[in-house]
């Protein structure tokens, strides 16, 4: 069943790396959006993927059929929230619903790697997956760096477990990503004191809820429902 909830539940994940990618990066992928995909609903994902990010280059037919069977979908489970109107080229990740099960990381490593492929797109890189994996690892590294993840209870032996999961795929990329990913896991190995952590948590809690509320403000979603 998929409803505003399931929205709310991944938003907190985008809007720190969206407020994250405009500070470090300047570059704004608010016009990115997440799709949540029922099981059923789409053929974009059957190929076992979690979520795939539209291109711009994706061809307008697929998207029609995405779209078309996102609507059937609508149509038949009036009680759930399918905002079918967000899957555009270019602008839309589609996020299999099953996601909103797994853990926190995962959530998060599954999004932001999608996100990796739109900040590709819109800074004219290669739309490689080395290039999505080196934002993947950079948002990881931010967010821990600065206690987001922690605020979430994600401990660094669920981040090392991530990464490891992930390992088959990082050995595809750079060497750049390889440096990158040794840094994360020697951070990750860093004891904090549970004094210092509360208070470090305590001040980035304040500083993001003033950025939701502030990104709420701005981007307030045309809902289906
Ligand atoms: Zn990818």
């Amino acid at each position: 069943m998929i409803t505003k909830n399931s929205y709310r539940q991944i938003q907190r994940h985008i809007v720190w790396m969206l407020n994250h990618t405009r500070k470090e990066f300047s570059i704004d992928l608010a016009h990115v959006k997440v799709f949540i995909s029922p099981k059923s609903g789409i053929g974009a994902l059957l190929q076992g993927n979690p979520a795939i990010c539209i291109r711009y280059n994706q061809m307008q037919h697929a998207i029609n059929v995405w779209r078309k069977n996102a609507q059937d979908y609508a149509n038949e489970h009036q009680s759930e929230c399918i905002p079918h109107h967000l899957i555009e080229k270019g602008k839309c990740i589609i996020l299999a619903q099953h996601v909103l099960q797994s853990t926190c990381i995962d959530q998060c490593g599954i999004i932001w790697h999608e996100y990796g492929h739109a900040y590709n797109e819109t800074r004219q890189i290669k739309n490689t997956e080395a290039n999505a994996y080196l934002f993947e690892v950079d948002m990881i590294t931010a967010a821990w760096r600065q206690g987001v993840l922690q605020m979430y209870d994600v401990m660094a032996k669920d981040v090392h477990n991530y990464l490891g999961s992930r390992q088959n795929y990082f050995d595809n990329g750079t060497n750049e990503l390889a440096d990158k990913l040794a840094y994360l896991r020697a951070l990750l190995d860093i004891e904090v004191e549970p004094f210092q952590r509360e208070r470090f948590n305590r001040y980035f809690w304040c500083a993001y809820s003033r950025q939701v509320s502030l990104h709420n403000q701005e981007n307030t979603i045309a809902w289906h429902k």
